[in-house]
């Protein structure tokens, strides 16, 4: 007997997901898709009013999932030590263990999972080992690149989520934002990130703050209580700056050069070499 097929897509309040969720909608008109976001409950406000959006204009329903402990009770299991690109616990944690508690209800079945990586993107994402998971890629298969992940937001109306609106800063003359779904707190957030959040959402700013104890800081050598002095927000955003103009003249083709810039700090230039392969896909599409 051929096994129930189930067809899936999470979408994490990211571009790259909303998108593939309306495409493949577009695409396969009669299939019957699952929508799973996994809510870590220290999400942005952006992103939950991105889904309610999402939801409507497609007339979807998301199902929301739960991890089985809150951040702050697996922090403290943690003994304080916060997450980090290379002791990366929160997503197993929070995510990737709840992907797997869904999947089991489906063991039975055949599971074909949707994943937004696009065909200009160089990386893998995770993908499940189990034999009756199927890893899907649309956007690689078809050659759907960032401009068509665009299109394909503006012509349904959804837009990009708001968290890309810029924050214009008249006296450096620049205008940055938030590059990424998935917690407010994110270490993978460049510097200049961090000062859009805490200029954007104090409040959130404050709580990330509060998680740094016993030495630990989401920024190595640099306290979040560090980051928000004058003189080091003054440093982030001339350095953001120059790196602006840099990319807009072009000098660098790609991201190989930012490791000798000697402005850009230890922990952006870190993000930089993990941004080309290592972000994993169920926090960032
Ligand atoms: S968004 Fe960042 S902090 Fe949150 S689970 Fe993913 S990697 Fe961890």
């Amino acid at each position: 007997m051929n096994k129930k097929e189930i067809h899936v897509i999470s979408v994490s309040g990211g571009k790259d997901s909303a998108a593939l969720a309306i495409y493949l909608k577009e695409k396969y008109p009669n299939r019957e898709f699952e929508y799973l976001f996994f809510d870590t409950e220290e999400e942005l406000e952006e992103t939950y009013k991105y889904l309610n959006e999402l939801e409507s204009r497609l007339g979807i329903k998301v199902r929301r999932e739960y991890p089985a402990k809150s951040f702050k009770e697996l922090l403290l299991e943690h003994n304080d030590y916060l997450p980090s690109p290379t002791e990366r616990w929160c997503t197993r944690k929070m995510k990737l263990e709840t992907f797997m508690k869904i999947m089991k209800e489906y063991a039975d079945c055949t599971v074909y999972n949707y994943v937004g990586i696009r065909a200009d993107e160089n990386r893998q994402g995770l993908i499940p080992t189990e034999e009756n998971i199927i890893t899907v890629m649309p956007f690689k298969d078809d050659g759907i690149t960032l401009d068509d992940v665009k299109r394909i937001l503006n012509d349904s109306g959804l837009g990009l989520p708001k968290y890309y609106e810029p924050i214009k800063d008249e006296k450096y003359d620049i205008e940055y934002f938030r590059s990424r779904s998935g917690c407010y707190f994110c270490f993978f957030m460049r510097q200049i990130e961090w000062v859009w959040l805490y200029e954007k959402h104090p409040d959130e700013f404050k709580k990330a703050m509060e998680f740094e104890k016993s030495g630990y800081s989401w920024i190595q050598d640099m306290p979040l209580s560090e980051l928000i002095k004058p003189a080091n927000i003054d440093k982030i955003k001339i350095s953001y700056k120059r790196m602006e103009e840099i990319k807009k003249k072009q000098q660098i083709k790609n991201g190989t050069m930012f490791q000798e810039m000697d402005f850009m700090s230890k922990h952006d230039k870190m993000i930089d070499d993990m941004e080309k392969d290592q972000l994993c896909t169920m926090c960032t599409l």
